[in-house]
């Protein structure tokens, strides 16, 4: 017998796995809206021109690739503390902050969560139900108990807000709370500044651990306006944890750009806090990469390729509002009589739709468009092409 004999086949991810099945797909007008990616209106992944410049520039720097200290480019992380906590933060002032370069969002998620395990063994974590897939098993991955929290309401098409209030204040001190601080992943539904106050008063009234992530910064309503939630936690002065990806926002998806801030008690506190997640980042990967890294920090830290950069994600965000607006418009005139309005007031590159799992199955079937079989569906991939197409096929499956 060998070593891996007795190795089981684990489940494949339910996304990838559709992906499989759409590459296999041999119908020409098939549309894939189960991804998680910004596509333009061409359906291709952009570049964006902040970013070739940045890139360009590098290249013709010919400049060595050294390792890169543990907590990776001070210039990239302090750009990224900029962008969550403001230009101007009092708690930055206080030397309460850390910043550290990480592999995207999942990387932060991950350093935070193993160095949480190392400070409070016994944490519960709680995330929204539902959540980005990887939430859970990345959690339960460094050894914690995972719990959901209400979160999406299907009979309004809105959140659980009561749902949610009360499984927080019922959690134990010292739980761990995952928030998506906007453009909530897979549903599209967050919270209004007066429901994060209340919220984040529950979380600081009870002692709860929060974790706010934030994958889409300006696809919702612009780059400030995106990062409310988190200048809110911190005006209350809560210690707590941010992971960030830029991922979408420069389209950099393989580049691996992401950060974990940490809002510390003081600076004593920072300095050792620092020390220790080091020592985490060295155990796991030792460092970040040059590259991608590289890029970022460049557009955040170079006026004119930062305003360039905002230009470009604007692009992006009221493309993909212009796709809410037209499928609600769309499902209209192909006879559908359920308000669809909702779609408008979603924020991000995802619906969740209304569809059930069995409309999903027709979708696919019946019209070579795939979605996920919650009903979630990328906005961000529908594009002036396929929309009237997908409208139609979307009415059709719901008669
Ligand atoms: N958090 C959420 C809510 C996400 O949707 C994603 C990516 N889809 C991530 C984190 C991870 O981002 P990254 O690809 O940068 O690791």
């Amino acid at each position: 017998s060998t070593l891996f004999q007795s190795v089981e086949l684990a489940p494949r991810d339910p996304i990838l796995g559709l992906n499989e099945q759409f590459n296999a797909d041999t119908r020409a007008h098939k549309v894939n809206l189960g991804v998680g990616v910004y596509y333009d209106d061409n359906g291709k992944i952009p570049l964006l021109s902040a970013v070739h410049q940045a890139e360009v520039a590098r290249v013709e720097a010919a400049a060595a690739r050294g390792y890169l200290p543990i907590e990776g480019i001070a210039g990239y992380n302090k750009g990224a503390q900029e962008l969550v906590l403001g230009k101007n933060s009092p708690l930055v002032a206080a030397g309460r902050v850390l910043t550290m370069q990480a592999l995207g969002g999942t990387g932060a998620l991950k350093i935070g969560a193993d160095f949480i395990k190392q400070l409070v063994p016994g944490a519960k974590v709680a995330i929204s139900n539902p959540s980005w897939e990887n939430h859970r098993a990345l959690f339960e991955r460094a050894g914690f108990e995972v719990i959901n929290y209400p979160y999406y309401d299907p009979a309004t098409h809105g959140l659980d807000f009561q749902g949610m209030l009360n499984a927080l204040r019922a959690l134990p001190a010292k739980s761990v709370v995952v928030l998506h601080a906007c453009c909530h992943n897979p549903t599209g539904v967050d919270l209004t500044n007066e429901q994060w106050r209340e919220v984040a008063k529950v979380i600081k009234d009870t002692n709860l651990i929060p974790f706010l992530d934030i994958a889409y910064q300006g696809f919702g309503d612009g780059l400030e306006q995106d990062a409310s939630a988190v200048r809110l936690f911190a005006e209350l002065d809560m210690t707590m944890f941010i992971s960030s990806s830029f991922s979408k926002s420069f389209s950099l998806y393989g580049e691996r750009v992401g950060a974990l801030t940490i809002v510390t008690g003081s600076q004593d506190e920072s300095n050792r806090v620092l020390s220790q997640v080091k020592r985490v980042i060295r155990t796991n990967y030792s460092n970040p990469p040059t590259h991608g890294g590289t890029i970022v920090s460049t557009v955040l830290n170079t006026p004119k390729l930062f305003a360039l950069w905002d230009q470009e994600l604007a692009g992006m965000r009221e493309r993909i509002r212009l796709m809410r607006r037209q499928l609600v418009e769309k499902l209209a005139q192909n006879g559908v009589k359920e308000d669809f309005s909702f779609v408008m007031k979603q924020r991000g590159m995802f619906s969740y739709s209304g569809l059930t799992a069995a409309q999903v199955d027709r979708l696919r079937d019946e019209h070579a468009i795939y979605a996920v079989s919650s009903g979630r569906i990328c906005v961000a991939a529908l594009n002036s092409h396929n929309i009237d197409v997908v409208a139609k096929a979307m009415a059709n499956v719901m008669k």
